[in-house]
């Protein structure tokens, strides 16, 4: 970055410092992760200097001779990988793709139904805070409380009686496999279209460790930047008669021109995806968030829903005497990176809840095993017992340190 550090030092100077910071942390976010040096190099280059309004071939702009090269390129890795008959690959980011495929779908004022945020939805999925849950009207399931699971038969209940016009499934807290069958015969019966939104579990569906939505799902939207490990964007897919109703809600309807810089990036992690290498990778994703289950759960941690079964743990500290955000402002002067959540059925108000969400796609991309989750779960242990203890809080952030530098995160700096 010798040009930038010369025009703007002051950029240049917290770039850097947040590349240290994610060099030398615990990033626990599940939603977060590292891109490769290559997915790097195509979001950074010059066709974000370009204007391609329209999809290829159709273009309301000359000069696409390579853009559309690019984006049907594109365009084809996505609907090989996760077998689709159409990809739209311009949505900005994982909301907007959303957006677009309701207002493909429905009027507004029909029925959204989806998985309520504090169960572990989306706020995509209808909350009422989100342009979602204003335009359309909100139908929300939830888990059991007992189990922490979605409770198939109440959904086709709940389905039956409002009839909403589309069923979304997909979360951004759910520790369980979703099962898209069961959503799909759900979604015939009464009428509705399915739509899965797998923004979280993308990586781990075309890494063979997460049952695919499709058929079952008339539509599927997926952001790009989770444990898929691309740039910032989203895709739909959806079958071919779909396909026109999907593209012009999302160009005119919502966007304009496309950012071809991401997509030429959401290519390169395409191709990584497609490789043994990433079906290693998924797996030791849903290993790690294994152990690390494990060691929380034999120190008497309570996670929703007993454990996991993908890439992410809810952890409810109601038994710990300690908030949500108390544990993850503590955690992270130990150098661990998380976030507070609210569990299912929470007392406590979602600014301040009762729940740490963690997630093993960052970790897993530094090539940390099971033997590094289980010290990690841990150092959790400790800070949260002590959350106040700045003396434990140091030592260990120089330890996270010390392990940060023997498993090198991909696309950064060497310490
Ligand atoms: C992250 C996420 C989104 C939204 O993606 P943004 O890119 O942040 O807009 C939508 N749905 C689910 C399930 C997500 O986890």
């Amino acid at each position: 970055m010798e040009a930038l550090s010369k025009s703007d030092p002051e950029i240049f100077r917290l770039i850097r410092e947040e590349e240290q910071y994610q060099r030398d942390s615990v990033r626990l976010i599940p939603s977060e992760n590292y891109v490769s040096q290559a997915v790097l190099e195509a979001s950074g280059s010059v066709l974000t200097n370009k204007y391609s309004e329209g999809y290829p071939g159709r273009r309301y702009y000359e000069g696409q001779r390579f853009v559309d090269q690019i984006e049907t390129l594109v365009i084809e890795r996505a609907k090989a990988l996760f077998g689709a008959e159409h990809a739209n690959v311009q949505p900005y980011s994982g909301s907007p793709a959303n957006l677009a495929v309701y207002l493909a779908l429905m009027k507004p004022g029909e029925g959204l139904m989806g998985l309520s945020l504090p169960h572990g939805g989306h706020l995509t999925h209808g909350w009422n805070v989100s342009v979602t849950g204003m335009l359309w009207r909100p139908v929300r399931y939830t888990v059991e409380r007992e189990t922490g699971r979605i409770d198939y038969d109440a959904v086709r209940a709940l389905a039956l009686k409002e009839r909403p016009r589309v069923i979304v499934t997909g979360a951004t807290a759910y520790p369980r496999l979703l099962d898209f069958a069961a959503f799909g015969q759900i979604a015939r019966e009464v009428g509705a279209y399915l739509v899965a939104d797998i923004a979280h579990i993308a990586g781990l569906i075309v890494g063979g460790m997460h049952p695919g939505p499709l058929p079952h799902a008339d539509v599927v939207t997926t952001t790009t930047h989770k444990t898929l490990r691309g740039p910032r964007g989203a895709m739909i897919l959806c079958r071919k008669e779909l396909a026109e109703r999907i593209d012009r809600a999302v160009f005119p309807g919502l966007q304009g021109g496309p950012h071809n810089h991401t997509t030429a990036a959401i290519g390169v992690a395409l191709k990584e995806a497609a490789t043994p290498a990433f079906r290693a990778y998924a797996e030791r994703i849903v290993r790690n968030a294994r152990a690390l289950a494990d060691e929380l759960g034999a120190r008497g941690f309570n996670l929703v829903s007993g454990g996991t079964d993908n890439h992410l743990l809810l952890v409810d500290l109601g038994n710990k005497g300690i908030t949500g955000k108390q544990a993850a402002k503590a955690l992270d002067r130990a150098g661990i990176i998380c976030n507070y959540n609210t569990v299912p059925y929470d007392p406590r108000k979602p600014f301040d809840p009762s729940g740490i969400r963690l997630g093993t796609p960052a970790v897993s991309s530094r090539a940390m095993g099971e033997g590094e989750m289980r010290q990690i779960g841990r150092w959790i242990d400790e800070v949260v017992a002590r959350p106040d203890d700045a003396a434990l809080a140091a030592r260990i952030a120089g330890a996270v340190g010390e392990l940060c530098r023997q498993f090198p995160a991909p696309g950064l700096l060497r310490a």
